[in-house]
């Protein structure tokens, strides 16, 4: 390698596979190449098409690079005074919960419990979310009721060791590209690995399994209380370890048993006879993982979705061995780093609860701070309704992009004209957020900030910085703690780095813990500089006094999270999605990703190769819905409901089931003009997560 390359070991900043990357930068040809990193254990030197494209996006075009104030730009001191004078003086005002932080499954750890610590424990509000909240609530919540903690029981050799994966409401070979590689890998080689996929969309990956089941969307409850009464009843179940390590079985049943095999057909859409294939299948192979994804999460009955799955896995035990589990598979990339710091409105750092006096207890004591949050804070959907209705008179946003990305998007746009304050530190310059802003502080981006996040698979891994920082950008930890001094806490915050923030939550994670609480890294309390620097990849936990090269498993002795160390069945009963197709609006819209774009498409719209793949957004639909519509293939297509409307081009495809819909989410006003699906989403949440229902809204189309 010439002397002007420079070498560096980093992670993807896209999905929740966490891949490791190796990206060489040559100073003096000015140019950035990424590869997978062949010693990391999630990837094992792979990469999709969008983390090799990583180095196409790392211009300076669209930056956000100077901090401004009303739209002049200020110096640093200028803009974080500003930002910490309004909120102490909302804050003096109205109280805690007038004021209120959005954050983002893009930050990193360190900045997710800088950013925690401050609402939560100086504040005092538990009014600071985050986009996570439309991505993974519902597996937490679902983990959380039956495990007692928010634990991934596995980890993603389990899927190659399977003899049935089972993936549901998810894409993984578009989503998640490299961890399909590995499982198709694995079929390749052990073609008895028998793969079945449950989704209403023929997709890519459903194309690749041996068993699709198209089931009506929203109906996944039906199927998988149909698959433990099925289990039950066939006597394939492992009666040990539900006598020694459960509770809650019979309620289960008792729920499950509601519906008839021909109700579950009825319900599901799919035939007895594939039903029964599809049980038996799972009744009589041991060896089963349940992958699942946003097609689970993101629904008005998206928790009970998660426990029906982990029901059938309870009731076999098959979970904590090599080859079985439940596998929630994360979106965003460090969408579990935000919960091990408290991310959601209702967590406090290191999985512990703000709805838990003593958990609150310990926090506190362990920040010396002056007060805590006494309650959970407002959820995504809820908070945004709070700006709207005044109650929030100041919101911070980092990292993300509400104004496309919330379901009924018209409504958060309208919130975020209305709220007094905004502040919004990001990257980029001009997202349909950050037109909103009162004060835009200019962030960090992948390539130059340092810190870890946590892939689906429990895997701390370092992004380490490898370019020169631009402007005046800064880490969005710093830019927290610096807001924090202001409003008075000067020797609370601080931190010169990311790995003082490390180090603290660290030892807080074994504060009081003696095993109680899942996550536990307290082995990384008294990390030096170089350690952290030099951090491989590891799985937490990784308690004091234990080497630090992390946990593979949990659960294999049978020991839960919860008062009585068993896990718990949840009754599930099946719901149908909340809104209903009518005359008026005849189709179920569906929304996701394609492969080659990331969220609202701020970074991988920058490269031309990303741009490729799917040029324009469009609308899939069947033949029959098409032609009865008097839609033409490639046509421009209205859609449309009661809460705004969208232009799209027509993909017409035997693909989609007849009467649904499918429209990509990435597509925002900067991109192309009146394509952001997230209008037309409707805003119910799940009851149990306050995940929205992004997946089902009833829709009219019609020509353009
Ligand atoms: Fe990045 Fe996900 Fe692709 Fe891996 S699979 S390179 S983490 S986008």
């Amino acid at each position: 390698m010439p002397d002007t390359v420079a070498e560096t070991r980093t992670t993807c900043p896209y999905c929740g596979v966490g891949c490791g990357l190796k990206v060489a930068r040559d100073e003096t040809a000015g140019s950035v190449t990424v590869q997978g990193d062949a010693d990391h254990p999630a990837n094992f030197g792979r990469a999709c098409s969008k983390g090799s494209a990583l180095g196409e996006t790392l211009g300076l075009d669209g930056r956000l690079l100077y901090p401004t104030v009303d739209g002049v730009r200020v110096d640093w001191d200028t803009a974080l005074d500003r930002v910490a004078s309004v909120f102490s003086d909302t804050i003096a005002q109205y109280g805690p919960d007038s004021v209120a932080f959005y954050v983002s499954g893009q930050l990193l750890t360190e900045d997710y419990y800088v950013a925690n610590k401050l609402m939560k424990g100086f504040i005092g509000s538990g009014n600071i979310d985050t986009n996570s909240r439309l991505c993974m609530a519902s597996a937490v919540a679902g983990h959380k009721r039956a495990f007692g903690t928010d634990t991934v029981p596995g980890i993603y050799e389990d899927l190659e060791l399977a003899d049935l994966v089972v993936l549901v409401g998810s894409n993984l070979a578009w989503c998640h590209p490299v961890l399909f590689q590995r499982l198709a890998a694995a079929k390749a080689e052990r073609p008895e690995l028998t793969v079945v996929v449950v989704d209403p969309r023929r997709t890519m990956t459903a194309r690749s399994a041996d068993l699709h089941l198209a089931l009506n969307p929203g109906s996944d409850v039906a199927l998988f209380n149909g698959l433990l009464l099925h289990l039950q009843d066939t006597g394939r179940i492992d009666a040990e370890f539900v006598t020694d390590h459960t509770n809650g079985l019979e309620a289960a049943l008792a729920a499950a048993r509601k519906l008839s095999l021909a109700d579950v057909a009825e319900i599901t859409g799919l035939s007895q006879p594939e039903l029964r294939r599809f049980y038996d299948l799972f009744a009589r192979t041991e060896r089963v993982v349940t992958g699942f994804s946003q097609g689970v999460n993101q629904s008005s009955a998206g928790s009970d979705k998660v426990n029906a799955i982990l029901n059938c896995h309870l009731l076999t035990g098959r979970i904590g061995k090599e080859g079985t589990g439940p596998f929630s598979i994360t979106g965003q990339p460090n969408a579990m780093g935000g919960r091990e710091v408290g991310g959601l409105a209702n967590q406090l750092a290191c999985h512990m609860e703000l709805g838990d006096a003593e958990h609150r207890r310990i926090v506190q004591t362990f920040w010396n701070s002056p007060r805590i949050a006494d309650k959970p804070g407002l959820k995504a959907v809820d908070l945004f309704r709070a700006v709207k209705s005044g109650q929030v008179k100041a919101i911070w946003i980092a990292g993300t992009n509400p104004a496309d990305s919330l379901p009924e998007a018209d409504e958060v746009q309208a919130a975020l004209r209305a709220c007094p304050f905004v502040v919004v530190s990001d990257v980029m310059q001009s997202t349909d957020t950050a037109r909103h802003a009162h004060v835009l502080l200019p962030a960090a981006a992948w390539g130059e900030k340092d810190g870890t996040v946590t892939n689906s698979e429990r895997r701390i891994s370092r992004q380490r910085g490898f370019m020169p920082w631009p402007g005046e950008v800064r880490a969005d930890w710093w830019i927290f703690a610096e807001v924090a001094k202001r409003m008075g806490w000067v020797g609370d915050f601080s931190y010169d780095a990311p790995v003082d923030a490390f180090r603290e939550y660290a030892e807080l994670s074994g504060v009081e813990n003696h095993g109680a609480r899942d996550f536990d890294i307290s082995a990384f309390a008294a990390i030096t500089d170089e350690a952290y620097e030099a951090l491989e990849p590891v799985q937490w936990p990784c308690p004091a006094g234990a080497a630090p090269r992390g946990t593979r498993r949990f659960f294999a002795d049978g020991q839960f999270y919860t008062p009585d160390r068993r896990a718990r069945f949840i009754a599930t009963a099946f719901r149908a999605p909340v809104e209903q197709v009518s005359d008026d609006l005849p189709f179920i819209l569906n929304t996701g990703r394609v492969r080659d774009q990331w969220h609202t498409m701020t970074r991988t719209a920058l490269s031309p190769r990303l741009m490729g793949h799917i040029a324009e957004p469009f609308i899939e639909l069947h033949p029959d819905d098409a032609a009865g519509c008097g839609i033409a293939p490639a046509a421009l297509v209205e859609v449309k409901n009661a809460r705004g409307s969208i232009v799209v081009r027509a993909l017409v495809t035997s693909d989609q089931k007849r009467g649904n819909v499918f429209v990509p989410l990435h597509w925002t006003d900067q991109i192309a003009s009146n394509a952001r699906v997230d209008v037309l989403v409707n805003p119910a949440t799940d009851p149990v997560s306050g995940q929205p229902e992004l997946k089902y809204s009833a829709v009219a189309v019609q020509p353009f």
